[in-house]
């Protein structure tokens, strides 16, 4: 029986995929459409606005005059501590049907949905943690520099209009991640999804709509990003910039920000190490390793940790044991609980991937396993096995670029020196695990190692703690009080109060 996720739509609330524009929902302009193909089937599941150039100008003004005479950025904090917690407990609420929209976008599977970066458990706690900064995010009051009863203070003001694009792997906790702080701070929002995951970010904009963000507040703006992308991230009344996507992206958002000095900031992409010892639990290490690239979004994650660095006593048995985890990754309908691993996203990217297998093989690295495309049934998605390659040198070219699948390189290292240089041989800079039972060596790798987030003997995502990455993987942090303060503006004032120094 060939595989069908059609089905899989009934009573789940796909709506009409319109845009929200000043409050309203409604097609595009010019009627045009994306119809979306279900990466595990090929199937037509749903079809959703394309927004032309006009459509994201009149959503993009009505964010410019909703944030100049609205009433949102000048609320109380308690009005808007009181929409975040509303939307958080919404999300909870309607979890089981944002996560069926989630599988619906992007195919992957709902067992995965348990984890928590990928529940809308995960996208709650990040209004409520929002919520909580909204009265504690203030200015400070300093003592005048050069004497004189002078008054200096500062105040921190919403920024402005924000135009936040995010990627399709996990939308929403990228869209939480952006939409929490901008509305904490009184910011109004252009949230532009991904093409290639609309529906669940849609479903979570009409909650946020429910829960009492102000119309003109959040408009939405879908389609894909060479046109509806480009046409926001270019249009002259956005205020800041935060987007989350590849780093070839990235680079065109600092372009276009260039001309009008927009703020930004950036969230790309990786090619994190996992460093392991031989005193460390191999077998823990080398299952977490593969399961980065194998279960769940099968490597299309931005902490995939794809580059396996491991000391020479324990390299053989760290090969063994990753190539016995890839039998982890378990294919098929999303809403199947067995299935454990998703299809690459589109065409596109099986092609990229089937690419740098070929590419790792031709280069000289040895592919112990994978790197196939996925026949029988399952023919029509985009399912490719993990693939495990040793004897990666670092020049290589699967050792150097993202990516985006489920592709291990494993490399060999003698000592600690070693292991560090090889870590830092990279242009990204997003993550890192290190594996080792010596704590005083853990320590000086998480020091020594350039990335934004060290994980020692483990990984997980914090949604309240600061992410980003150092080098080429972004600009700026998200999660905690810097994403907070990041939608802000400080602004200092000078009260003289005496009458000498007027
Ligand atoms: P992508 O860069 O192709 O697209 C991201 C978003 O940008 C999409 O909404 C897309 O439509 C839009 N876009 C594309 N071209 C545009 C343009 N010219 N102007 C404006 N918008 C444009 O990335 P993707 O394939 O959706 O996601 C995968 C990438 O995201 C990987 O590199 C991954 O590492 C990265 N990522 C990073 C993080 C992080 O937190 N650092 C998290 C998840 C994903």
């Amino acid at each position: 029986m060939v595989l069908s996720i059609k089905s899989r739509r009934d009573g789940v609330g796909l709506g009409r995929g319109h845009l929200l524009v000043a409050g309203a929902w409604r097609p595009s302009r010019d009627g045009g459409t994306w119809v979306h193909l279900h990466p595990a089937t090929g199937e037509e599941v749903g079809e959703f606005a394309i927004a032309d150039p006009a459509d994201v100008d009149a959503a993009v003004r009505a964010a410019r005059q909703a944030f100049d005479e609205g009433p949102w950025p000048r609320s109380r904090a308690r009005e808007r501590i009181r929409v975040l917690r509303r939307a958080a407990d919404l999300i909870r609420e309607h979890s089981d049907e944002l996560l069926a929209l989630q599988a619906l976008d992007n195919s992957v599977p709902l067992s995965f949905s348990g984890a928590y970066v990928m529940s809308a458990e995960c996208a709650a706690d990040v209004f409520d943690h929002h919520a909580g900064w909204i009265d504690k995010l203030g200015g400070e009051t300093l003592p005048p520099y050069q004497g004189g009863d002078h008054l200096v203070f500062t105040l921190r003001e919403p920024i402005g209009v924000v135009a936040a694009v995010v990627p399709w792997n996990a939308p929403l906790l990228l869209a939480a991640q952006k939409l929490a702080p901008a509305l904490a701070s009184g910011c109004t929002v252009v949230l532009k999804p991904s093409e290639y995951a609309t529906f669940a970010v849609l479903r979570l904009v009409q909650i946020l709509d429910e829960a009492g963000v102000p119309p003109g507040v959040l408009n939405v703006v879908t389609g894909p990003g060479e046109s509806t992308g480009e046409a926001l991230i270019t249009h002259p009344m956005v205020d800041k910039i935060t987007f989350t996507g590849s780093r070839a992206v990235g680079r065109r958002i600092l372009h276009a920000a260039a001309d009008g000095i927009t703020k930004v900031s950036l969230e790309l992409g990786g090619k994190s190490p996992s460093i392991v010892f031989a005193d460390a639990d191999v077998y823990a290490a080398a299952a977490m390793t593969m399961g980065t690239v194998t279960v769940g979004l099968s490597g299309q994650v931005c902490v995939a940790h794809s580059r396996a660095l491991v000391q020479r006593e324990v390299y053989d048995e760290f090969v063994s044991i990753a190539t016995g985890a890839t039998a982890l990754a378990c294919y098929g309908d999303p809403f199947d609980a067995e299935t454990t691993a998703s299809p690459l996203i589109n065409g596109r990217q099986l092609d990229r991937v089937l690419g740098y297998v070929a590419q790792g093989q031709a280069e000289g690295a040895r592919l112990v396993c994978g790197g196939e495309r996925v026949g029988g049934e399952l023919a029509a998605g985009n399912f490719v096995t993990p693939a495990l390659f040793a004897d990666v040198a670092s020049d290589m070219t699967i050792a150097r670029e993202e990516i985006f699948g489920p592709v291990l390189g494993v490399t060999p290292f003698t000592d600690e020196q070693e292991a560090i240089r090889l870590a830092n041989d990279t242009e990204y800079g997003l993550a890192a695990m290190v594996w080792t039972a010596d704590v005083k060596r853990a320590m000086r790798l998480t020091r020594a190692v350039r990335a934004g987030t060290i994980g020692v003997n483990g990984y997980q995502v914090e949604p309240h703690a600061a992410f980003g990455g150092f080098g080429q993987s972004g600009l700026g942090r998200e999660g905690g009080r810097g994403s907070a303060e990041a939608f802000t503006e400080v602004k200092t004032v000078l009260v003289p109060t005496t009458e000498e120094l007027m």
